[in-house]
């Protein structure tokens, strides 16, 4: 199988590439291509390593350095928004590892379906902005996509387990992030250190903060209904502290199916790549008896009003998730430069989605436009 990694320089794709070393012998993959932003060092020693026959850095400024670094490679640097098109449509490319962050995955990743690549998809903010123009184009273009993001993964796991017309209801799990359990009062003065640090996932930071505010949850719940095409009523999202299970369905008869296993982005992204097989994983396997308890709780929409936010924003549909997407990445972003404190992530959220009247009806270039919008007009 050929893949390319749009952003291999990240948390998902560095793992992506150890999956694939992991995969060797099992299953041969061959990157065609990696992409990155702006940490050149990386994408050169990625390149060194898998011999892709493109190499793209995003960012338009680190080009000659990246060019410079690989002069003496057959690799073909490119860079901006071209070089991540041409990543995501080459020829021989079988699978789309879509694992930028944010926004900026969502031209890519279009361009990867239109060229009929299937899409291992990781970057939810694609879904959650673009849902509907998304799932009519994988339908048009007839590839597969399969879901990274652990929950989706588990959930289309589950999904196995009977009819899609006996699902009665999707059970979303969440470890409710490092702060889980305090009021607003306790999250006033959060540090970006302290919300940088989850209890049970090392990721990329904007997810990580999102994470901490259940921002990622509600993401979570939009990406799920435009995967499994279910009502927002039928998504229930439920605090496991734990990690274990990654996620739940129940059927009509009232069974509930779950998968299971150590807290680990390589499994999802496994199965992407191997799907509809399993392979062999050198991964732990999860100990019940040391575990001896799994713990579930409701989660409080009050203090984190991320979660209400993006729910709201969701079955509003239009263009109201790009707005609740696009003001999110900009006060995350805010968050982690120290000019918001944390809880005022979710207030400029929800200001930002009040100024904006809903489109029901869009096009990719009417998102792009609210996108812009918003970054341009609301900018912390
Ligand atoms: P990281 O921040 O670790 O990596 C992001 C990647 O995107 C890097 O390769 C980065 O390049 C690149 N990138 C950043 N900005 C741009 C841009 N403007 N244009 C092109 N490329 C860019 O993120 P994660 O790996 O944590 O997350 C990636 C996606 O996967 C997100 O959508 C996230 O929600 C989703 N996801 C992540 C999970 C995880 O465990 N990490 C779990 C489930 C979903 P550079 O490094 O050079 O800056
Ligand atoms: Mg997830």
């Amino acid at each position: 199988m050929n893949i390319s990694i749009l952003g291999s320089t990240g948390s998902i794709g560095t793992q992506a590439l150890e999956v694939v070393d992991d995969l060797k012998g099992i299953k041969d993959i061959t990157v065609l291509a990696i992409t990155g932003n702006s940490n050149v060092e990386l994408l050169e020693a990625q390149a060194r390593r898998y011999k892709p026959q493109i190499v793209v850095c995003a960012d338009e400024n680190k080009y000659s350095d990246l060019k410079v670094r690989l002069a003496d490679t057959n690799t073909l640097v490119l860079c901006g928004q071209e070089g991540l098109n041409r990543a995501a449509t080459l020829d021989e490319c079988d699978m789309v590892l879509s694992s930028i962050v944010g926004f900026a995955g969502l031209v890519p990743t279009m361009k990867a379906i239109e060229a009929g690549k299937d899409i291992a998809l990781a970057n939810k903010e694609t879904l959650v902005t673009a849902g509907s123009l998304f799932m009519d184009a994988v339908k048009k273009y007839g590839v597969r996509l399969l879901p990274v993001d652990s929950e989706h993964s588990a959930i289309f796991q589950s999904l196995h387990g009977g009819k899609r017309a006996e699902l009665r209801k999707i059970l979303l799990t969440a470890s409710g992030g490092p702060f889980f359990g305090k009021s607003r009062d306790e999250l006033k003065n959060i540090t970006k250190e302290q919300a940088l640090k989850h209890p049970n996932w090392t990721m990329g930071a904007k997810i990580t903060i999102d994470s901490a505010t259940l921002m990622n949850k509600g993401l979570e719940v939009i990406e799920a209904k435009w995967l499994f095409d279910v009502d927002f009523d039928d998504i229930e999202v439920l605090v496991h502290r734990e990690s274990i299970i990654h996620s739940m369905v129940e059927f009509c008869d009232r069974s509930v199916i779950a998968q299971m296993g150590l807290p680990s982005m390589k499994h999802p992204i496994q199965y992407a790549f191997t799907y509809p097989e399993r392979l062999f994983s050198p991964d732990e396997s999860v100990d019940f008896a040391e575990l001896s308890r799994l713990t579930f709780a409701k989660p409080d929409e009050d203090v984190f009003c991320c979660l209400a936010l993006a729910k709201e924003a969701g079955k509003m549909g239009g263009i109201m998730p790009t707005v609740l997407n696009a003001a999110n990445e900009v006060a995350v972003s805010a968050f982690l430069h120290d000019k918001i404190g944390f809880l005022e992530i979710g207030e400029y959220v929800g200001e930002v989605l009040r100024k904006y009247k809903n489109k029901l009806n869009f096009t990719l270039e009417d998102i792009i436009e609210v996108d812009r919008s918003v970054r341009m007009e609301h900018k912390i």
